[in-house]
């Protein structure tokens, strides 16, 4: 088992909805994004187009967050997930450092989005985050556990992104690497072999 990611550049229109329904689930607090879209502007005038890079942990198969972590709180689980134990962590930044894809936060547990108001949701949300740890896209570990895919594969308008076993060539995400088309890693050069591939 190695849960993978593809995701079609081509299908990606840039609406943030992974963003926020990543947000709504993980309940990620004030200035956090364990998701994000950037943006590229390729070609000139008259055709230059927008080109929108989906981003989160991209569960490396050689995480240098692991190897960077003095404590053991980042770990790479038997399906490949990189996680975090929050309660090991003693918040020294190292994985932050050697991670180089930018996709790591350290929540100093100061709070939420509305000044000297904390609302029922965050309330709620932020009780599974620990004040002073650094955290992360975990592909929706729980939402694994349960049978789903991930948030934002789920909830993308356009299905850009397409989760499952990579080690399973019958997996939607195995079919859609095997279809014929231009696939690439972010920053392969670093032998960092990330899970995440993109379609362009
Ligand atoms: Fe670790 Fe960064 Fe790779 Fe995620 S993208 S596994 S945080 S090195
Ligand atoms: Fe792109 Fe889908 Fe995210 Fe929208 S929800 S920004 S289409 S990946």
């Amino acid at each position: 088992m190695h849960w993978g990611m593809a995701i079609d550049l081509k299908l990606c229109i840039g609406c943030n909805t992974c963003v926020v329904v990543c947000k709504m689930r993980n309940g990620t607090p004030k200035g956090v994004f364990w998701n994000r879209v950037l943006e590229e502007e390729v070609g000139t005038f008259p055709t230059a187009r927008r080109v929108f890079w989906p981003v989160r942990c991209m569960h490396c198969e050689e995480p240098a967050c692991v190897e960077a972590c003095p404590t053991g709180a980042s770990y790479q689980r038997a399906d490949n997930l990189v996680v975090i134990d929050g309660e090991k962590c003693v918040g020294c930044r190292a994985c932050i450092l050697a991670c180089p894809y930018d996709v790591r936060s350290l929540w100093d547990g100061d709070g939420g989005y509305f000044k000297d108001y904390i609302t029922p949701f965050e309330e709620q949300a932020y009780k599974r985050h620990v004040a002073g740890a650094v955290q992360k896209c975990d592909f929706c570990a729980s939402r694994l556990d349960e049978g789903l895919k991930p948030s934002c594969a789920e909830g993308c308008l356009t299905k850009a992104i397409v989760f499952g076993d990579l080690d399973d060539p019958q997996s939607d995400v195995s079919l859609a690497l095997a279809e014929p088309r231009v696939r690439m890693r972010l920053r392969e050069e670093l032998g960092t072999r990330p899970s995440i591939y993109y379609l362009t």
